[in-house]
């Protein structure tokens, strides 16, 4: 969530959070927007910080936010709000981005993770414009605080939160499953198992998230999950529901 801040100086993200009407509660993150560009972790929320003249927003992380994502939009963020076309500065940029795009969306590759740490560092020297070396070295600040989160998504095509649209997975529900078969005609690429009165199953091998089931289903018998899955049969059985 995005609240704006008019603050500038010496200050902490606690009181910038309680001056914005915001609770720290349960969050584990706040990203601090350019010309600051940080990204603060809830353990350093109580620590003073200086935030530069010009910072309009404090963005907060959750626990289900996925900090891959929250990289990805940022360096998004940056590189729109520049014009500068110097080598490290837009190419590095797009480079950065492309890499998190893949990262969020099931294609990150083990050795991006090492071409980020190369390129982010030369990046933040390099770089002609502001938003470049921003780019650069939030990119090395994110994946030092949250390289337990980022890196599964390159090493495993995984995400550990479940933040990540693509890493969503759906579901049916044993307990509201009537086995009416609406799902199953619903969907066009054959990832649902089923038959009349049975429990229906999702294939998640075939699945491509598309929704079209969740449309379908009139029970609300099918959800969309994120790193918290619910408990379902691996093939069809009989309904339970009365
Ligand atoms: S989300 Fe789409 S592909 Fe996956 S089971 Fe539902 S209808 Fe089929
Ligand atoms: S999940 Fe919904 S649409 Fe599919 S069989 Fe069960 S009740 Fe019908």
């Amino acid at each position: 969530m995005d609240y704006a801040i008019d603050k500038a100086g010496t200050t902490t993200v606690q009181a910038l959070l309680d001056a914005a009407g915001a609770s720290a509660e349960d969050l584990k993150a706040v990203w601090l927007s350019y010309p600051t560009a940080s990204f603060v972790p809830a353990a350093q929320f109580a620590s003073e910080l200086e935030v530069a003249e010009g910072t309009e927003t404090l963005r907060t992380y959750g626990e289900g936010d996925c900090m891959a994502d929250a990289l990805y939009k940022v360096i998004g963020e940056l590189r729109m709000a520049t014009e500068c076309t110097c080598t490290f500065g837009h190419e590095g940029g797009y480079q950065l981005h492309t890499i998190m795009g893949d990262a969020c969306t099931k294609k990150g590759r083990p050795t991006d993770i090492a071409l980020m740490r190369d390129l982010a560092p030369v990046m933040e020297k390099q770089a002609i414009c502001g938003e470049g070396r921003a780019i650069g070295r939030v990119t090395t600040q994110a994946l030092d605080l949250f390289g337990a989160e980022i890196e599964p998504h390159f090493a495993k095509r995984q995400c550990p939160t479940g933040g990540c649209e693509a890493f969503k997975t759906y579901h049916v529900l044993v307990s509201k499953c009537t086995g009416c078969g609406k799902c199953l005609k619903a969907c066009d690429d054959g990832a649902i198992l089923g038959k009349a009165k049975f429990v229906h199953v999702v294939n998640q091998k075939k699945c491509t998230q598309c929704g079209q089931c969740l449309e379908a289903c009139p029970e609300g018998a099918i959800v969309r999950a994120g790193a918290k899955k619910p408990k379902t049969p691996p093939k069809p059985i009989p309904v339970r529901r009365k």
